[in-house]
Formats: C-alpha cells, structure tokens, sequence
C-alpha cells in the first residue's frame, strides 16, 4: 500500500543529509564541548557552527541563540523565566487563545501561582488584532506572548506589528516560531521580539533538540540550573548530535526556502482546490492570505474527523485531526473554538500538512482517495440526506 505522509506540522524525517552529517557523532565525535582537552576543541567547533547556522536561519546572533531539548522547554524557559525576573514589576501576561499548549499551559500555571493572564480573542480568519493587544497592556503587564504561525490553520500572526507595540510600551515580546522557521522568512530583529522559541524535529532535525532565541542584553530567570553550558543560561551538557543535527537541517533548509516554498505553494493549491472541487459541504478553515504554504485545514460537514483519520490511515494517507483525544472522549480544537467555529464543524476537521517528502503523485493519490471515503463516511451518519 502506498504511504503518504501529509502531518509534517506534527513532525518531520531527519533529512537524509543531515542524518549522514551527524554520523560521526556517535563515535569519534564524542566529546564533551565544555573540556579542555583535543576532544572538547574538536566538538567545541561543531556546536559553535550549529549556532551560527540556527542564528542565520532567524536573522540573530549567534551569541543569541540558547539550545534546549524541545520547542515546548523554549516557551517554558521564555515565558517562566520573564515570569520569575519580573515579579516586582508586575504579573501580567498577555497570550491568545490560539497558542500551543507548550505557551497556553505555562500560562495556566502561572495563573495558579498568582500571575493574572489575559487570554485575547482571536477573528474567524484565527487572526489576533494588533489594537486588542494594544488595549489589553496595563501598567504591571510584563509580557506578550503570541505565536507567529499556528500549528493547526497555517494562519500567521500580526507578530510585526505586535513587535512594535510590546517595543513602545516597553513590555517584553515572546513568540512561539516552532511552525514559522523553516516554512517563511524570519528576521526577529525586524520583527522586534525579545524571545523565540523553535524546534529541531519540525524542520528535518532529530526529535529533543529546540532553540530559544533571546535578544542580546536580556536578562531571565533561567529554567535548568546547574553547569555553565549555553554560556550559563541551559544547564546541562549539550545534546551535541541533536544541535549539529539543527544546525545543519536550518543551513540547507535556509538554502531552499525559496524553491521549497513554491513547491508547497504548488502542492497545496492543487490538494485545496481538488477536494474542493471533488467534495462538496466543505468548510475551509484559516486565514485564506496570511498563512502557511504548507497547511490545509478544513472541516467535512456530517463527517467525524476521527472516523476521516483512521479511514484515510487504512488508505495509507496520515493527516491529523483538529481535535485532541483526552481519556477516552476527544474534544474539539481550541483553536477552531476560539475563531467561532460551531462545534460540529471543529469536530469534523482534519488538517492536512505538507513537507519536503511530498510530491504532485501524492496528492493526486489522495485526491483519487478523499471523495470516495467522505462520501461513504456521509452515507452512516443519521444527519446526512442526499
Ligand atoms: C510542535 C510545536 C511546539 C512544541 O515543540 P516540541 O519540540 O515538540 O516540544 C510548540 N509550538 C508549536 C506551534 C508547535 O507546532
């Protein structure tokens, strides 16, 4: 059976020459960057070039750019540690409520330790409006948190324009970019944030290897105490295969983004406008002009997403479905929720994302797949009558 792999926002293969280039890290490559000695310089050089080529891929110094294990301990780290440096100043954090848990549950804690967050609304497009976050800074605010692309719609972020207003009011701007690097251009100068959170395995790295970019001069609580690793900032001793592994996947994803764009761009219109044009009652969920190129989220009516994954995984095409299964019962998307979107609808919506293993044959696979199995899908549902 063919397998088509379109969740690349969930993750993605280690590129296969990333793969080859990290090889001798197992073996000769072995030693520990922070010793003296031949095999400390030999791999001190390594990770020196990772970071130059994760900052190159932002737009940053590299003197900027702290390793972590995961995009989800860079929203921790970001968004605890103003949290914990900023305590006399004030305890109030602005988010949305579109963010991924990684930045929605540290919110959620620091709520119960006393923190006041204010969670801003977003449009039906899943759009926050620069003025909601303008209106919402108070005089103890100490930090705006707002992703730049969300992992569920595609749909990019004001995040320049939020930039500016966080750097106006002299509040601290942290933006979760797990979905944006590698996908669009990014520059965080440009872009006026203080803090960026990234990870490894969604752009063709290993899983357990994330960045978080933090702005030359800023001074946060750290999150993992102990040595003096990322010059005192990341305790623990470096994860070296995982961040010569990044370093490597942002140098050659950074070097095709263009191309690579115009594929998915390609790819993606010609999935979108076939199930469109092959199915009918089909809701398209997002920002139709700022987003993604890689991601299509849409909701099948009379059909359950679920029962749309697993009937597609049997055809051997992988997508995702806009809700998360929790205990047995599977609630809809937060982030459909929050752009108004009845709940029937969040429950009938899968997302489809598109990477660099895809070709035009998948999607035409998929396009020969999807209007046969919505269609036998819709004949069980006691709702449907045609
Ligand atoms: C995947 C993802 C994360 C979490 O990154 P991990 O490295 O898996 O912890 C955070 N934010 C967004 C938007 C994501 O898509």
């Amino acid at each position: 059976m063919k397998r088509i792999y379109f969740d690349y926002n969930a993750t993605t293969p280690v590129h296969a020459e990333v793969a080859n280039f990290v090889k001798p890290f197992f073996h000769e490559l072995f030693g520990n960057p922070s010793s003296l000695h031949w095999a400390g310089r030999e791999i001190r050089g390594y990770y020196d070039k990772a970071k130059e080529q994760v900052a190159g891929l932002i737009k940053a110094e590299p003197h900027e750019i702290v390793f972590t294990s995961s995009g989800t301990e860079g929203d921790n780290h970001a968004i605890k540690g103003v949290a914990y440096a900023k305590r006399d100043q004030g305890k109030h954090i602005i988010t949305s409520t579109i963010e991924h848990p990684g930045v929605l549950n540290v919110c959620k804690y620091l709520e119960s330790k006393g923190y006041d967050v204010t969670y801003l609304p977003v449009d039906g497009n899943g759009q926050v409006h620069p003025e909601d976050v303008k209106r919402a800074i108070r005089k103890d605010t100490i930090l705006i948190t707002i992703m730049y692309a969300n992992n569920e719609t595609g749909t990019l972020l004001p995040v320049r324009e939020i930039g500016e207003i966080a750097r106006a009011s002299d509040v601290l701007f942290h933006s979760d970019m797990v979905q944006a690097i590698g996908k669009i251009d990014i520059d965080v100068k440009a872009l006026s944030v203080d803090l960026a959170s990234f990870s490894g395995h969604k752009v063709y790295a290993p899983k357990g290897v994330g960045a978080l970019y933090m702005r030359e001069g800023l001074d946060i609580d750290n999150l993992i105490h102990g040595g003096h690793q990322e010059e005192g900032r990341r305790a623990g001793t470096e994860n070296m295969i995982g961040i010569a592994a990044f370093g490597k996947a942002c140098e050659i994803v950074g070097d095709e983004i263009e191309e690579e764009n115009r594929r998915m761009e390609y790819l993606r219109k010609r999935l979108l406008e076939g199930i469109l044009r092959k199915v009918d009652l089909v809701r398209f969920n997002g920002d139709p002009v700022n987003r993604l190129p890689n991601t299509i989220n849409l909701s099948f009516e009379f059909v359950e997403a679920e029962s749309l994954l697993i009937a597609l995984d049997l055809n051997g095409i992988a997508v995702s479905s806009g809700s998360a299964c929790s205990s047995g019962s599977t609630e809809p998307s937060h982030v459909l929720l929050a752009m108004d979107i009845p709940a029937e609808l969040c429950q009938s919506a899968i997302r489809l994302s598109l990477g660099r293993g895809n070709t035009e044959e998948d999607v035409d696979y998929a396009l020969s797949v999807i209007p046969g199995v919505v269609d036998r899908l819709r004949q069980m549902s006691p709702f449907y009558k045609k």
